[in-house]
């Protein structure tokens, strides 16, 4: 017994002096010292011997265990100097080094043109109407006065698809496409309620068209109004009341005759060109004016086909692009900027 416990101490002095870390240490203590180490268990068969002899080997177990512990001691203080040392010749922590920002998020430069557009609407009592994106043929087009083989429908190049479009169910011969404008809103929203009616229509629009001015999808905003003897100067005052609010006090407007299949007459409306204030530069192409909307008033036959008497009521409807506003108003020349994500690009608003 006196030579397993000799042999125990040479084997703890010799992995003691081994060891270089801290927890290494402590994993050697609990194996020779805990409760149910080695030493224990060594000690463990004494009982059996005769008095004289426990007592000697109680005493060798005594200075072992006190040798042991002392070495450990020893052994964690040298561990945790060298950590302390590696520590200090590492790498330096520099507290002057500037802190890393969170940048904040922001709104996309087409959404706050396109909550803008709505909120001055909204001042001038419109609400907000929306529909689907899949929409049918026939309130894309039939009911707006586009009739299967009008050559207006060219202009509109349209993405079908197979998807059907949801509600008014009694119109399922009529095949399904993504919007090319909001204006169907328009019709759902007259066949859903009874006039007066004054709304405008945000939302994403598909056409199959890629260039520097055109995208697959962009966003417009358009408006209707419709009650009893609606004048075109009513119409005039709206969008000339709009275009101070957006662009500025001192933009004035111009209305030039156009065609669209949905309105009659029909107007495009232009603004002073706010880069030159109307003297001509490179944005209006030296004309001083630059065109942002498109108006008129609604043609009896959409009027019909939402079920109102165009002898009763009349009214007026206008269209934008809300990218194209977004561009002219922050000075961006190529619209697919607007949808590359670039975060540099982004951040700038
Ligand atoms: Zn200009």
């Amino acid at each position: 017994m006196r030579d397993r416990l000799q042999a125990l101490a040479d084997a703890a002095r010799q992995e003691i002096s081994g060891v270089s870390e801290p927890s290494q240490v402590e994993a050697l203590r609990i194996r020779y010292l805990g409760k149910k180490g080695e030493l224990s268990a060594v000690l463990g068969g004494m009982g059996k011997l005769p008095p004289d002899e426990r007592r000697a080997l109680g005493e060798i177990a005594n200075t072992v265990k006190a040798e042991l512990e002392q070495l450990l001691a020893d052994a964690t203080k040298r561990a945790e100097e060298a950590a302390l040392e590696a520590q200090l010749k590492g790498p330096k922590l520099d507290v002057t080094l500037p802190g890393r920002a969170v940048l904040p998020g922001g709104r996309h430069p087409v959404s706050r043109t396109l909550e803008d557009i709505v909120r001055t609407f909204a001042r001038l009592g419109f609400e907000v109407a929306v529909g689907p994106e899949i929409e049918l043929d026939y309130f894309n087009f039939e009911a707006l006065n586009l009739p299967k083989d009008h050559p207006a429908r060219d202009m509109q190049d349209t993405f079908y698809v197979d998807e059907p479009s949801l509600g008014h169910a009694k119109k399922a011969d009529s095949p399904s496409l993504l919007r090319t404008h909001t204006s169907p809103v328009q019709v759902r929203h007259m066949l859903s309620r009874k006039p007066p009616i004054r709304a405008v229509m945000p939302g994403r629009v598909y056409r199959r068209d890629s260039d520097i001015t055109h995208t697959p999808m962009f966003h417009q905003v358009e408006g209707l109004l419709v009650d009893k003897d609606v004048s075109f100067a009513e119409l005039k005052g709206t969008l000339d009341a709009f275009v101070k609010a957006f662009f500025g006090s001192e933009t004035r407007t111009r209305f030039r005759p156009s065609f669209f299949p949905f309105t009659e007459p029909s107007a495009e409306v232009d603004v002073t060109c706010a880069s030159c204030g109307g003297k001509g530069c490179r944005v209006c192409k030296q004309t001083g004016w630059l065109e942002v909307l498109g108006s008129g008033m609604v043609h009896p036959n959409v009027f019909t086909a939402a079920g109102y008497d165009p002898k009763e009521v009349t009214g007026y409807a206008f269209g934008m692009g809300v990218e194209r506003l977004a561009m002219l108003r922050y000075g961006i020349d190529d619209l697919r900027m607007m949808f590359e994500n670039d975060a540099r690009f982004l951040a700038q608003f």
